[in-house]
């Protein structure tokens, strides 16, 4: 790392400022995570240097001995993690992997349908700004009035209604387990292929802490930076290899060219660690955390979507306390505090005012903090958010984050030396 600071002090120094606001923050974005130093240095390799287009063992390029090794110890840990039969390992992000999903079962035109944006669905998932809503007949479900929970009978008479030919599961802001064998039945009723998107949920799925998509779902993809704890990127996975060669197909050269091999080895470190008795326990206590999270939250007052949370996020409403997410994102971001704006379900404001803030646990609980630690930040949160024009309270706030952040070091031996 000596070396980036006599070659570009501009970006050494910026890496290291970034580097100081991780440590110096409480990261409670919930698709966001820390790698272990192991993923920072395979992603910070030679393979960067390398064309590999193609897949292990049939590239177009010479010289990718190590390569193909490199990815496929890759494919075949993700495939040992959730027992699937077949994995690409290539897609540069989850949107990537999705869109070559698109490209392989559907035609322009086709009827998919997905959960809604301002339900916890993701722009991939039809919105008419991505290509998944312009290409395609969208139909969106929510969640229900009542519960804020997924709804399946609604689910099942819509899609019986619509009669689309993908149905897709998965969110980015759904704080509960997703039934799977349901969306399957639903799905054969209707005759639609079905997608898991579990870009949010991946490593508890990994751990057995969520149950596993692969054997009910036509293709799964996922992100490999939330909960997986991966270096940033995509994957798909499917029971059938068969399939799993068209998906192949569709990635290179259908959507992709040359995969980011830096990246690969990266995700390949990750799945060993997730593989290891460590990151199960690492998953269980992502999910406790969010739950002592949560609870002291509705103690201290605040409205929970749901009632609360099975897994490492949680939305929190707050029009119970008349602050818009907008608002509410901007006090905590003043103490410290890294969340965002999020639409609540039924959300009367617009996506970027918001009635709601999404916070999540996987990050502060990779830096080892643990049920103290998140009942002390949830009493934080609402000590900011209902006193929200008290200077004294902010002061504290951002003291008693300060105290945390050093008692839970990141990356201690990590520094950018950036020349005077
Ligand atoms: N799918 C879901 C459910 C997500 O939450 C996200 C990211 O937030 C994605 C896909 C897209 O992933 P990426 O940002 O890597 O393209």
């Amino acid at each position: 790392l000596d070396f980036l600071g006599s070659t570009d002090p501009a970006i050494a120094g910026l890496i290291q400022q970034e580097l100081q606001r991780q440590r110096d923050h409480l990261e409670l974005i919930a698709s966001e995570n820390f790698t272990s130093a192991a993923v920072l240095a395979a992603q910070g390799s030679v393979l960067t240097n390398k064309y590999a287009e193609g897949l292990p063992g049939k590239r177009y390029y010479g010289g990718c001995e190590f390569v193909d090794k490199v990815e496929q110890l890759a494919i075949d840990r993700i495939k040992q993690l959730f027992g699937a039969a077949h994995a690409n390992v290539q897609p540069h992000s989850g949107a990537q992997a999705n869109f070559a999903v698109f490209l392989t079962l559907l035609e322009p035109g086709d009827t998919i349908m997905g959960m809604d944006l301002s339900h916890g669905g993701h722009l991939t998932h039809g919105s008419p700004v991505n290509v998944s809503g312009k290409w395609f007949k969208v139909c969106h479900y929510g969640v229900n009035k009542e519960t804020e929970q997924l709804d399946y009978e609604q689910i099942r008479e819509l899609a019986l209604q619509h009669r689309p030919k993908l149905l897709i599961c998965g969110y980015s802001a759904y704080p509960r387990i997703i039934d799977f064998e349901k969306f399957r039945a639903i799905a054969d009723e209707v005759g639609a292929y079905l997608l898991a998107d579990i870009a949010h949920i991946a490593g508890l799925v990994a751990t057995g802490h969520h149950p596993n998509p692969v054997p009910y779902c036509d293709v799964v993809t996922t992100t490999t930076h939330k909960t997986l704890r991966g270096p940033r990127g995509g994957l798909i996975m499917t029971r059938d290899a068969e399939l799993g060669k068209k998906l192949d197909k569709a990635v290179f050269p259908g959507t992709q060219g040359g995969p980011l091999e830096h990246v690969i080895a990266g995700k390949a470190v990750a799945f060993y660690e997730a593989l290891q008795p460590a990151f199960k326990e690492y998953s269980g206590n992502v999910i406790e955390n969010a739950r002592a999270m949560a609870n002291q939250l509705q103690k201290r007052g605040l409205n929970i979507v749901s009632g609360g949370t099975d897994n490492h996020l949680m939305l929190v409403d707050l029009r119970s306390i008349g602050m818009t997410g907008k608002k509410a994102d901007q006090l905590l971001g003043d103490v410290n505090i890294t969340a965002n704006k999020n639409t609540v379900p039924f959300d009367p404001e617009s996506p970027f005012v918001t009635s709601g803030i999404r916070l999540g646990s996987p990050a502060m609980t990779t830096r080892g903090m643990g049920v103290a630690e998140f009942t002390e930040i949830a009493n934080i949160i609402a000590d900011r958010l209902l006193n929200p024009e008290s200077e004294a309270v902010a002061n504290d706030c951002k003291r008693r984050i300060a105290t945390l952040c050093d008692r839970f070091p990141l990356y201690p031996h990590l520094n950018i030396p950036v020349p005077a």
